[in-house]
């Protein structure tokens, strides 16, 4: 890894500038990490990556590889132009936060992919407006015609990673996910780093 490496901690979020035209290499280091992924437009939080609008803009429920991101206000904000990993990732699930743990019968504080969103812009001095549906890289939802959905581990390797170029200045938030009551960072695992790089 070069010397531009950042680490995204096990269990935790961090978020970077990325300008228009550069490229994110976001890396699932150990192999099975989820890693939940935002954008937002670098001059307006309010625009930011919308699942919803982008799985209509692609008419695909999965982005692969030249397929835009799009923001809530319909324009491409990333390209995904690189993914070593077979392709599998999520657009359905939210991330997790301090409710869903809840449901999940933990009393005590649990950390959680929101919390971590909301820490990455605030080393960067932003705040989010809310918690946009992320991006979840390396995340296994399989679904069946009659619309199930199923957590499932990942199906990534070691070192897998993908890359997006910026189609504007934006800043992108990245969570390893602390998920760790379900097998969705590998069966029964525990939540690792992640890395990235902008070049
Ligand atoms: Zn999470």
């Amino acid at each position: 890894m070069s010397d531009e490496t950042v680490t995204v901690p096990a269990r935790g979020g961090k978020a970077a500038h990325v300008k228009k035209g550069q490229h994110i290499k976001i890396i699932n280091t150990h192999g099975e990490q989820v890693v939940d992924t935002w954008a937002f437009n670098a001059d307006d939080v309010a625009e930011f990556m919308a699942m919803d609008a982008t799985r209509a803009y692609n008419q695909r429920m999965v982005p692969k590889v030249g397929d835009h991101l799009v923001t809530n206000q319909r324009r491409p904000i990333l390209t995904l132009v690189e993914d070593t990993s077979p392709g599998v990732h999520d657009t359905q699930m939210a991330a997790c936060d301090r409710w869903r743990y809840g449901l999940l019968g933990v009393k005590e504080y649990h950390d959680n992919c929101a919390d971590n969103l909301t820490a990455g812009l605030g080393e960067l001095g932003l705040k989010e407006t809310h918690t946009p549906a992320p991006l979840n890289l390396f995340m296994n939802i399989p679904w069946t015609p009659d619309g199930g959905l199923s957590f499932e581990a990942p199906v990534t390797k070691p070192g897998d990673y993908v890359v997006f170029k910026a189609e504007m200045d934006c800043v992108v938030a990245m969570s390893a996910c602390p998920q760790d009551l379900l097998p969705i960072n590998g069966k029964g695992g525990e939540p690792t780093e992640a890395h990235f790089e902008v070049y």
